[in-house]
């Protein structure tokens, strides 16, 4: 009785387990289940990799992007305007740029859909391309001195990108001034005044786009001399909207009041006859 009770119950055990793998084997979401295996395994990979690289890199992506957008944005406009190039010894120097060439190879093709540029592996978010670059291809990191963008989030105002609460944090009048310190001697090294009119022009702009804020007065904003146009394709498309809604507006508003001159005749014309019917 025993015996067959232990074979009923291993029977019933391989049972569903074939159906396990049955189930998963031909589910369609079998291809989304292996993606979240292999992420998790990367992230574990991650972990490992970032205890063993722990030593040797010390920069943030996250704000390393950041500072890279608010130098596109506020910066690389007025710099192309005026055909000036920056020299090695500027920290805003392209190539001192620990994680450029990754960010290069960052191929977005939807907002869930991520590749990339080196192995053309597919991911679904940003973060597990980011992850899959620390894991695969950090051998291609640019590790040396001084191109740790994220160091100059201080003087750039990363927070400003990064976090739409940033206006009202505290302010530090020491760490205001650390970082003023900062944004002008990055000014004076990449915008010698001594290299010509350009340089002392963009040195100006510099200041006020970017040192100038950091004071704990609250007056001045950074970025104040604007940036990158980006929301001309917005404008435009908002003007493109009124133009259609404005005539239907219009012929709403004819509909309707001709609509209540035909009621308000009406109404009269029963009043008339009623006061016709009265008498008799
Ligand atoms: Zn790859």
């Amino acid at each position: 009785m025993k015996k067959l009770t232990a074979i009923v119950s291993i029977f019933v055990i391989l049972t569903f387990s074939f159906h396990e793998i049955a189930y998963v084997s031909s589910s369609p979401l079998l291809h989304h289940a292996k993606q979240v295996h292999e992420e998790k395994s990367s992230t574990v990979r991650n972990l490992e990799q970032d205890q063993k690289h722990a030593g040797e890199v010390h920069c943030s992506r996250e704000r390393s992007r950041a500072a890279r957008k608010v130098i596109e944005q506020y910066l690389t406009p007025f710099v192309e305007r005026e055909n000036y190039h920056f020299s090695r010894n500027c920290r805003l120097h392209p190539e001192n740029d620990i994680f450029r060439d990754q960010e290069e190879h960052k191929i977005f093709v939807d907002r869930h859909d991520w590749r990339c540029g080196y192995c053309r592996k597919v991911f679904r978010e940003e973060k597990f391309l980011d992850q899959h670059f620390d894991n695969r291809h950090s051998n291609l990191l640019n590790v040396s001195h001084d191109n740790c963008l994220a160091d100059l989030c201080g003087a750039l105002h990363c927070d400003a990108v990064m976090n739409s609460k940033f206006s009202r944090t505290k302010c530090y009048p020491a760490a205001a001034a650390k970082n003023r310190h900062l944004c002008e001697s990055l000014a004076d090294s990449c915008f010698s005044i001594s290299q010509g009119p350009s340089a002392s022009c963009l040195h100006e702009l510099f200041i006020h786009q970017f040192c100038d804020a950091h004071t704990c007065s609250g007056k001045q904003k950074p970025f104040s001399r604007g940036g990158k146009e980006q929301s001309s394709f917005f404008r435009l498309a908002a003007g493109a909207l009124i133009l259609v809604l404005l005539p239907v507006f219009y012929l709403f508003l004819y509909l309707v009041q001709s609509d209540m001159k035909g009621r308000t005749q009406e109404l009269r014309r029963i009043s008339k006859a009623g006061w016709k019917v009265k008498p008799s």
